[in-house]
């Protein structure tokens, strides 16, 4: 179940959202009353209530915004209790004050916006030890570990726990406490409503993650990276999932390159099946890679790990993706093409390039990194300043130049491009970049990496579950997204 915490200044609107919130299907609100701009009477938000209540008013010291009297607020409580809400959520320190009277539940809550603390057993146990119908743990998240450190905790408890972790670190665990064991969830009722750093909408509960259907058996995913806050793969992977019926969830991973390490041992504890990875984790992956493609072996660069058999198999899918965005071999064979950049994507593509028989030359800002590229590749290679005077068939960027929200960017003045140039930009936001609208202009034949970026994650999709991905929906998720994403 997912608990919607409603925050609106006057009773009028609180009472008008739980009944807007109810008919969208949610089963359990909780009426945040600390964060009213009124004196509330909860006898009236609650006479015709459409749903289950938790009432909720948060002293400022536990990251609420309640500033009146204890006694004020110990009556407000114990007033919810006498109009029969169905939950109080109380502190360990206050239990004592607002002893179990009548039908009402009590929530015995933590919080803490500092840190995950070391010492959650302890914490836990005297929450317990404050005799709870529900124990609430939430803690900020520093680590990937913190997050299982609560879901162990909700797993191994033997009371109703639900314990999960705020801000961009913990949405893991607020996505899986349910999967673990806790009697609910909590959500905004909508992105603008967040109440808690890394608060998740009910709707992309819902939407994104299913959350009402993940069980013990479903199975997890996830893409990892820094940033990873507008990554499209869990839009794109949860949605093939979702049509596919498929009891799986993909899941973003916010993990700075210190902490992959402890990332790692937080997916085995989750026991994650298939891992995409992105910046900066793409050559730590291909160490941890005990069985690799030849693409990863060539180029150190693994954006793809499945777990088998209890080691790691690193894939990558970006190569192969780049090829066929541009038409396969027959239309690279023999033919110069000429690489912008020398990063991660880069290598994958020049790689995949040139062993469908292109003629790879590598050009990039950095000069030392192009000859480190061209060496890998075993290719030529051409300063940065004189890259216009290749007479190339196929111009790829692999640079980041163009890429929004800089889409005033061109890493190729066009005009020094021949009318019947392939040009191949594997910037994917926004799809017709700069250098390929003026590539077109010119009369060149334009590839945008809108379709790479799909053709990679199906790849990935197939690896992870055996099955060819639904390309069209995978498209369009990706155009609704980015598009959306650009236009806001
Ligand atoms: P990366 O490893 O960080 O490499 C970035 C590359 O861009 C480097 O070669 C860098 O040159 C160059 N660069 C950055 N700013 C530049 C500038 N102002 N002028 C000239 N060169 C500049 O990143 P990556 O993973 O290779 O990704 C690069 C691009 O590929 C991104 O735009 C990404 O969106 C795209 N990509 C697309 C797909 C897809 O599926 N369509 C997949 C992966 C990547 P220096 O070495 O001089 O810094």
């Amino acid at each position: 179940m997912i608990c919607v915490t409603l925050s609106k200044p006057t009773h009028e609107a609180l009472i008008h959202q739980h009944h807007q919130v109810a008919d969208q299907g949610v089963e359990l609100v909780e009426l945040r009353v600390d964060l009213m701009q009124q004196d509330p009477d909860v006898f009236r938000l609650i006479k015709n209530r459409p749903t289950p209540v938790v009432i909720t008013c948060r002293r400022k010291e536990d990251g609420g915004a309640y500033v009146g009297g204890e006694s004020q607020r110990r009556n407000i409580l114990l007033s919810a209790m006498e109009a029969g809400a169905e939950y109080v959520d109380v502190e360990c320190d206050t239990a004592s004050a607002i002893p179990p009277s009548g039908s009402t539940k009590r929530i015995v809550s933590y919080h803490n916006f500092q840190e995950t603390p070391e010492n959650l057993d302890q914490i836990h146990a005297q929450l317990r030890a404050c005799d709870p119908d529900i124990v609430k743990l939430a803690t900020l998240a520093k680590n990937p570990e913190d997050n299982i450190r609560m879901l162990e905790l909700v797993r191994e408890s033997p009371g109703s726990t639900t314990a999960f972790c705020m801000g961009s670190l913990g949405l893991v665990s607020r996505v899986l406490t349910g999967k673990y064991g806790a009697p609910w969830t909590y959500a905004s009722a909508s992105e603008s409503e967040v109440v808690a750093p890394g608060q998740l909408s009910y709707e992309t509960m819902i939407r994104r993650y299913r959350y009402h259907l993940i069980d013990r058996d479903t199975e997890l995913y996830g893409v990892v990276g820094d940033p990873i806050e507008h990554s499209l793969s869990p839009h794109i992977h949860n949605a093939a999932f979702r049509q596919l019926e498929m009891n799986k969830v993909y899941l973003p991973f916010h993990v700075p390159a210190r902490q992959w390490k402890e990332f790692i041992l937080a997916a085995q504890w989750l026991e994650l099946k298939g891992i995409s990875v992105t910046i900066p984790h793409k050559q730590a992956a291909y160490q941890l890679a005990e069985v690799a493609d030849e693409t990863v072996q060539v180029t150190g660069a693994c954006n793809t790990l499945v777990r088998n058999a209890n080691h790691w198999e690193g894939y990558n899918t970006d190569g192969m993706a780049a090829l066929e965005s541009v038409g396969g071999a027959s239309v690279t064979r023999n033919k110069t093409v000429l690489v912008l950049g020398a990063g991660g994507a880069a290598k994958a593509v020049g790689y995949a390039l040139s062993q469908s028989g292109g003629r790879v030359i590598v050009t990039n800002r950095t000069h030392q990194r192009a000859e480190q590229l061209a060496a890998e590749l075993g290719c030529d290679l051409v300063p940065w300043e004189k890259r216009i005077s290749v007479q190339a068939d196929m111009v790829v960027n692999c640079t980041s130049v163009g890429m929004y929200p800089h889409t005033e960017g061109s890493p190729f003045p066009t005009d020094a491009i021949k009318p019947g140039t392939i040009v191949f930009d594997t910037v994917y936001n926004p799809k017709w970049t700069r250098l390929l609208t003026e590539a077109s202009e010119r009369g060149c034949s334009v590839v945008a990496g809108r379709e790479m970026f799909v053709l990679q994650a199906a790849g990935q999709f197939r690896i992870f579950t055996g099955q060819p991905a639904p390309l069209e929906l995978m498209r369009e998720v990706v155009d609704q997204v980015l598009d959306g994403q650009t236009a806001g």
